[in-house]
């Protein structure tokens, strides 16, 4: 951090500040320019109250010069974190495919879609037993009972299980049944949830919130990091933009970003991205051009009757020849 001081600050007023910084643990360089003296704080400023010192009215500015996070950030750990679930690295260049129901409906809903996405080479079954839906009328979920069938067909398919958790108070039943536990992008920010799922060992994938900014989406990766829980995949979902084409907008730079500021894993999820089935071939393909670490599809062998999201569910076929086209680009781009 640079503080920069107004031309008006007196040498007690300096001298002042310059003794607070000193007193909570950092050691303070001070350069005396004709108009302007910066105070230059380097070591440990983890206790220093950035508010604080802007409310000062001897302090015209403050520069951030570190990001916020620092276990998300690969100043941190400058190598990628490979998450190993059942064998399957996610992390590190690979392109891990989780496809899936948006719900799970029935047994014979799942166990058919199960088998379709394994058939083309998915890798995880994605499902949520418990949906965060807009409107309290609308399809809630199976819950423990659709818990059970993704356990299921686990048990059939040999796939790991992606499903959603949506609060504390079912976090441990949720947590029983799946491999990895996913945060929906409209609990990016429940700081209570994510403390909880930071004092779990099972992998969390955390969604981008869908008005949330990178350095907002690395500091919940934090939250649950700093709890003691580092197995965090990212997933880029779309976000809110003054665009109604499309369901969200998918931040393609958002993946070439967080390469750069974290070492975590970052997937990306076309389907809620788009809102249309047609567009999830397209943003698959520029996802993994972009670097991305997997994706996350939502399939579904009848759409015209899903119980939620059908609008952008791929039907199996289609979702085979996706995965053909993505097995070319990995070969290509040597993955
Ligand atoms: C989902 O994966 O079905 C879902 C609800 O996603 P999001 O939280 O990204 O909207
Ligand atoms: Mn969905």
């Amino acid at each position: 951090m640079v503080i920069v001081m107004k031309p008006s600050a007196t040498k007690e007023a300096i001298e002042k500040i310059q003794r607070k910084m000193e007193s909570l643990g950092c050691q303070v360089c001070v350069t005396q320019g004709d108009n302007y003296c910066l105070l230059g704080l380097v070591g440990d400023t983890s206790k220093i109250n950035p508010s604080q010192i802007e409310a000062n009215e001897n302090v015209d500015r403050l520069l951030k010069v570190q990001h916020p996070f620092k276990r998300a950030s690969r100043v941190f750990q400058p190598h990628d974190t490979i998450i190993d679930v059942d064998g399957i690295k996610i992390g590190g260049g690979n392109v891990v495919i989780m496809a899936g129901p948006c719900a799970v409906e029935s047994e014979e809903q799942l166990m058919t879609i199960a088998r379709e996405v394994k058939k083309h080479g998915a890798k995880f079954l994605r499902g949520g037993a418990f949906k965060p839906r807009t409107s309290p009328y609308s399809f809630q979920g199976m819950k423990e009972e659709g818990l059970k069938l993704l356990k299921k067909a686990k048990e059939e398919t040999g796939m790991p299980i992606v499903t959603e958790v949506m609060c504390q108070e079912t976090f441990d039943i949720v947590a029983e049944y799946t491999d990895i536990l996913q945060i929906g992008a409209r609990n990016m920010q429940n700081f209570a949830l994510l403390k909880k799922a930071g004092q779990c060992n099972i992998p969390i994938l955390l969604k981008r919130g869908m008005s949330a900014t990178i350095e907002e989406f690395l500091m919940s990766a934090e939250y649950i990091m700093a709890e003691g829980n580092a197995n965090v995949i990212l997933c880029e979902r779309g976000i809110r933009t003054f665009e109604t084409y499309t369901r969200n907008t998918l931040d393609i730079s958002a993946i070439p970003a967080i390469k750069e500021l974290s070492h975590l894993p970052i997937i990306v999820d076309p389907s809620h991205a788009a809102g249309k089935w047609a567009m999830v071939e397209p943003l698959s393909k520029a996802a993994v051009a972009v670097g991305a670490d997997g994706l996350i599809i939502e399939v579904h062998h009848e759409p015209d009757t899903a119980l939620s999201d059908g609008a952008q569910s791929l039907k199996p076929k289609k979702f085979g020849k996706l995965m053909t086209t993505l097995n070319h680009m990995a070969a290509a781009l040597e993955k």
